[in-house]
């Protein structure tokens, strides 16, 4: 599919349905169903041999998951999408395509706790081998790529210090070796940025943050070329089979609706509590890709539309003092995962990268007193009222 003509905010709402082809309904029907039934047995073979378009069973395409598919592609402006059960399913989908036994990817610095456990099970058990790369320069980049390497995994901003890798830059680089640049977007949502437009080849998403935004559903979307997500639909997704129901289907298409009104809304007051927490004593640094002073700054200005909803900042003491901070907040939640409407509010060290080994966390910039908030819809002198009073605390 090409890019839509519509703007994003139209674009979010309307791709990829028509009511025309469902009795009129207004939203998308739920089409809650494992199988699809054949009016003969002729036309069950047609359907098995690909002379006849039409639904035959769920794990091969549902109505309401193809719209979403539909919907994220446009989004992303790639040519085809792909829905998953779980972010995880999603990055393992692409990953194993992408990959032979033997092989080497390049990935950066950072990385979601899980992608990493999959790179090392991918190394035990098939010897495909891997290296962090900070992706700061050109020749830092390139420095990293062998002839085995199948292709680059990027997440930008990287969780959960808020670095950002120039994508065009990499993208670049890619071309020269001629191999695949894959990104999580998770942390932007197409709304804010959009990797294939610079460059980049596959877009992997936990849509269970920003994409859903209302904390309901796990799941995960592709999109890239044509060729490449019709092999992985045949392969991996179909085959491994980590799809996605259409309930969740469903409830990704009502919330990308609002996405960018909600993103709108994060990213304003993400940039207000970042304000306040660089002037408050007890807070020694702060991690925002749109705050001025953070040397990634440019960088962000070139690819993203604003900096995001999710700010790090450390405190001063121990990590006895980050827990106190946490246990003191009244409404702000304790608890992982981002882009909720609700401020959630969690310690790195000790949650999301506690499978980290010491030594690996400090080296990402993940020490004892690193706090991470996904800033909410809440009004956002609330927000700051709550930390506040938690940081007055210590
Ligand atoms: C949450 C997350 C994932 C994994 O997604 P799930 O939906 O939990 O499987 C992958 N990448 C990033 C950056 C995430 O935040």
């Amino acid at each position: 599919m090409s890019r839509t003509p519509k703007h994003f905010e139209t674009a979010v709402i309307h791709e990829g349905y028509d009511a025309k082809d469902m009795l009129g309904s207004l939203t998308t029907p739920l089409f809650q169903t494992s199988t699809f039934t054949f009016g003969s047995a002729e036309q069950g073979e047609r359907r098995f041999g690909g002379e006849e378009e039409g639904y035959i069973y769920s794990r091969l395409g549902n109505p309401t998951v193809t719209a979403l598919e539909e919907r994220i592609a446009a989004l992303e402006n790639g040519e085809r999408g792909l829905a998953f059960g779980s972010g995880m399913a999603a990055v393992s989908a692409v990953l194993v395509a992408l990959t032979k036994a033997n092989d080497h990817i390049v990935c950066s610095s950072g990385l979601y706790g899980c992608t990493f456990g999959l790179l090392t099970m991918m190394k035990e058990k098939y010897n495909i081998d891997h290296d962090f790369s900070t992706m700061e320069s050109k020749e830092a980049l390139r420095s990293m790529i062998k002839p085995e390497t199948a292709c680059i995994y990027v997440e930008t901003p990287i969780n959960p210090t808020m670095k950002v890798i120039d994508l065009q830059m990499v993208a670049r680089v890619a071309k020269e070796f001629n191999i695949p640049v894959v990104v999580d977007n998770t942390f932007s949502s197409p709304y804010l940025q959009r990797p294939l437009e610079l460059g980049c080849d596959v877009v992997v998403h936990s849509a269970t943050k920003y994409i859903g935004g209302h904390g309901d559903v796990i799941a995960g979307l592709v999109v890239g070329k044509k060729e490449f997500l019709d092999d992985v639909a045949m392969t991996t997704q179909k085959d491994i089979g980590g799809i996605i129901s259409p309930f969740d289907a469903w409830l990704l298409l009502r919330g990308l609706k609002t996405l960018p009104i909600r993103l709108d809304r994060h990213c304003d007051n993400a940039e207000k509590i970042v304000e306040k927490l660089r002037e408050h004593p007890k807070v020694s640094t702060v991690y925002y890709p749109g705050d001025e002073k953070n040397p990634d700054h440019p960088i962000m200005m070139k690819q993203m539309k604003q900096g995001g909803g999710v700010i790090s900042f450390e405190i001063g003491g121990t990590k006895e003092d980050a827990q106190r901070m946490l246990n003191h907040l009244s409404f702000l939640k304790i608890a992982v995962s981002l882009g909720d409407a609700e401020t959630l509010i969690q310690h790195p060290a000790t949650m999301t990268h506690s499978v980290v080994p010491e030594p690996s966390r400090l080296k990402m910039g993940i020490t004892d007193q690193l706090i991470r908030l996904s800033v909410g819809l809440e009004q956002w002198e609330d927000i700051w009222f709550d930390l506040n009073e938690a940081l007055n605390s210590l």
